[in-house]
């Protein structure tokens, strides 16, 4: 967020009191996850049931019409959520342009003008930061009535650790939203069950394999912040499913798909 001074810190979400837990520094949650998952669902569904209007975006392009067997697929689905096509139902104009410039030496990537009704994407940076930054802006323009103008800089997962307690609040609550409205929490259940055969992946020596043939040993030692995770989102063709990895079904960075893994518990960890 580059604009955090000036704006009502108005929410549609309610305020939610911090804890003694949360200001000892524990990985507490002050942001309503389930009212914003909620918000999310209610916004693609509404894209969902106006899909008339809509064409899937990318990698077709916008001026191809989908062939009407296509429209239960994932791949369709995907492309029909575009932040885009959430904006437009909105009533946004959302574009994608050369550049926004930038702001403290930091490039813009997106821009949100609720008075001029207009969400801008910068094409200077990379695909997937465009479709999660894109995201976001729908999340301010959902959860933050009260923000007006607004600018951010590149964002391609939600952060984590101690970059997560110095965002401001409204901006997590922006990244919750994005990435629960490009990860709908239904369709990432169906392409894990597609890949893993449950919705509950246990982790034992054979999976662990199955992930990483090159070093299994490290999924199943203590590991780092969400290994098990981003090797789930990254495998390819995992036991000889012959499909592409999660995070290319969402168009998404690796560790953006682990925490949204994370988020919706699919993974048992190893219990040796
Ligand atoms: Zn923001």
């Amino acid at each position: 967020m580059l604009e955090d001074a000036g704006y009502p810190r108005y929410s549609v979400l309610p305020p939610r009191e911090m804890d003694g837990a949360g200001s000892l520094g524990c990985e507490m949650d002050d942001i309503d996850k389930e009212a914003i998952e909620r918000e999310a669902i209610m916004l693609r569904n509404q894209v969902w049931r106006s899909r008339e209007q809509f064409v899937p975006i990318e990698p077709r392009g916008p001026l191809q019409r989908f062939e009407p067997d296509e429209a239960t697929t994932t791949g369709y689905k995907v492309r029909l959520i575009h932040p885009s096509n959430a904006a437009r139902f909105l009533g946004f104009v959302y574009l994608e342009v050369a550049s926004l410039g930038k702001f403290s030496d930091a490039i813009v990537a997106g821009k949100i003008d609720r008075n001029a009704r207009t969400i801008l994407i910068s094409q200077q940076v990379s695909r997937e930061q465009q479709l999660f930054t894109g995201a976001h802006e729908l999340g301010h323009a959902v959860l933050h009535r009260g923000l007006h103008l607004h600018r951010d800089r590149p964002i391609s997962e939600p952060s984590a650790g101690d970059a997560r307690r110095r965002r401001p609040q409204v901006e997590r609550e922006a990244d919750f939203f994005g990435a629960c409205y490009i990860m709908p929490n239904n369709l990432v259940e169906r392409e894990f069950v597609a890949r893993f055969g449950s919705n509950k992946l246990r982790l034992n020596d054979s999976v662990a394999w199955a992930l990483d043939h090159n070093d299994p040993d490290r999924l199943l030692q203590p590991h780092g912040w969400l290994d098990v995770e981003k090797a789930v989102s990254r495998v390819a063709n995992y036991n000889g499913t012959g499909l592409p990895p999660l995070h290319h079904v969402f168009n998404v960075s690796v560790t953006a798909m682990a925490m949204r893994l994370q988020e919706l518990k699919l993974i048992e960890p190893y219990a040796a």
